[in-house]
């Protein structure tokens, strides 16, 4: 294998206190030697990338999606509404999603990430009506082809508005169906190649949409396998609301209840929690993934992102389902992210470089990825490059910052494992313009399929 440094970056963040201020070497798909500023790598060098008009990042890490949802961006009927009332405006719709259109989707969204600088994506797919029970394995594939790294969590819905949940029965399936399947996908999919490319993770999709007796099932599972729990939790106000009528419990104490409370569970939005369950939280170290972007456009609140940090709780960040983003850039979730904060904090007490290591460290550590989200010897080299020729970088000092605060939001070149993936803002696996035609017409077909428009 050829040893590649790449050299002079106008910038390197490296989410750790090391020095590669000259660009880093890849050898054989990992990270072998920082180059300190104004050094030279000690190992021999075959090849060279001029990074001198780039910033260099780790591979950012998207840890919340719901891939299907790209279908239904920016939805008529949807528009305006909160988190219950716009689910219940939009299951019937996706009720209706085919294997082509989850694959059509799930490319889509994996590309629209991987262009914005995502390298590893995790996905919450929690939707398998009449037709689509391969669902996570149409994902596999696509993640296989792509060649990027996928956490696809295997959701499920089990409680329909006849049990008191909100989705509707058509779109609900029984307990056995979504344990056995959890179960084949964890033994056919989760680590199986030695790249690290796929993982899966089980993945209920809610309180208010899920039996008790599936959340303790699940967890008993993923136990057995050593595999990750995923769930959207303290969301909204209505949330807690809905857990102290059903189960008389708050969101947490319901969590802890049913054996998730631990480092292997991480939670979308966590945004209703009090003090003592933020300790809770931190002391099991269980993780959070924020989605500002989702949590303003639904009016759900802000996550208390620096007390969960200060507790030990380890914090992520994800762009959330493309219904209510619209979008699945991370890069410019970054930016959501720093501006939310600020709504919270003081200035100085969330900086842009805390708003980057939620996408990268902080994202790798709730998946539980030692692998992956930081510059460093011994990491897969899985890359971003930004260059800041646009019009909105021109006169901006701070290369780092000025990713964040300009609004950088496509990647000049991406790497994973040692391979580029993109280069020159261009996806190098495959034909975007097709994939967007097909894409189109499946989201099309969707909605006029529930809507007859
Ligand atoms: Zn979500």
């Amino acid at each position: 294998m050829s040893a590649l440094w790449i050299r002079h970056p106008l910038a390197t963040f490296t989410a750790n206190d090391q020095d590669a201020g000259n660009g880093i070497v890849v050898e054989d798909g990992v990270i072998t030697e920082l180059v300190p500023a104004g050094q030279h790598p000690e190992q021999p060098v075959d090849l060279n990338f001029d990074a001198s008009e780039h910033v260099l990042l780790p591979g950012l890490v998207n840890t919340h999606h719901h891939f299907y949802q790209t279908l239904t961006r920016a939805c008529p009927p949807a528009l305006n509404k909160k988190l219950f009332p716009w689910l219940q405006t939009l299951y019937p719709i996706w009720a209706g999603l085919t294997p082509d259109a989850l694959e059509a989707a799930t490319e889509l969204a994996m590309v629209e990430l991987l262009l914005s600088g995502c390298t590893t994506v995790a996905d919450h797919h929690y939707l398998f009506p009449d037709g689509l029970e391969n669902a996570i394995d149409i994902q596999a594939d696509v993640a296989s082809r792509l060649g990027m790294r996928a956490t696809l969590t295997r959701g499920s819905m089990s409680l329909s508005t006849d049990d008191g949940g909100l989705p509707p029965p058509h779109v609900v399936q029984d307990e056995h169906s979504i344990l056995a399947d959890s179960e084949r996908l964890i033994r056919r999919y989760h680590r199986q190649d030695e790249r690290g490319l796929l993982e899966v993770a089980l993945a209920p999709c809610s309180p208010f949409s899920v039996t008790p007796d599936i959340m303790r099932a699940s967890a008993e599972l993923a136990s057995r396998y050593n595999v990750n729990l995923h769930t959207h939790l303290a969301e909204t106000e209505d949330e807690n609301a809905f857990c102290l009528k059903q189960f008389g419990q708050r969101p947490l104490d319901y969590l802890a209840s049913v054996g998730w409370l631990h480092d292997r569970t991480w939670l979308a939005h966590g945004i209703h929690f009090n003090d003592e369950e933020i300790a809770r939280l931190g002391q099991a170290q269980t993780g959070v993934c924020h989605c500002p972007s989702s949590n303003m456009v639904l009016a759900s609140g802000i996550c208390r992102i620096n007390e969960l940090k200060a507790a030990g709780a380890p914090v992520g960040l994800g762009v959330d389902g493309s219904a209510s983003n619209d979008h699945s850039n991370l890069m410019q979730e970054i930016r959501q992210a720093l501006l939310i904060q600020r709504l919270r904090y003081q200035a100085d007490e969330f900086t842009h470089e805390d708003a980057l290591t939620l996408a990268t460290r902080g994202s790798a550590d709730i998946l539980r990825r030692p692998d992956i989200g930081q510059i460093a010897v011994g990491k897969r080299a899985d890359l971003a490059l930004f260059k800041l020729d646009e019009p909105r970088f021109s006169g901006a000092h701070d290369p780092l910052a000025a990713l964040v605060l300009c609004g950088a939001s496509q990647a000049d070149a991406v790497m994973i494992g040692g391979e580029w993936k993109v280069r020159d803002r261009q996806w190098l696996g495959g034909d975007l313009a097709a994939l967007m035609a097909r894409h189109r017409e499946a989201a099309r077909h969707l909605y006029a399929k529930a809507t007859g428009h």
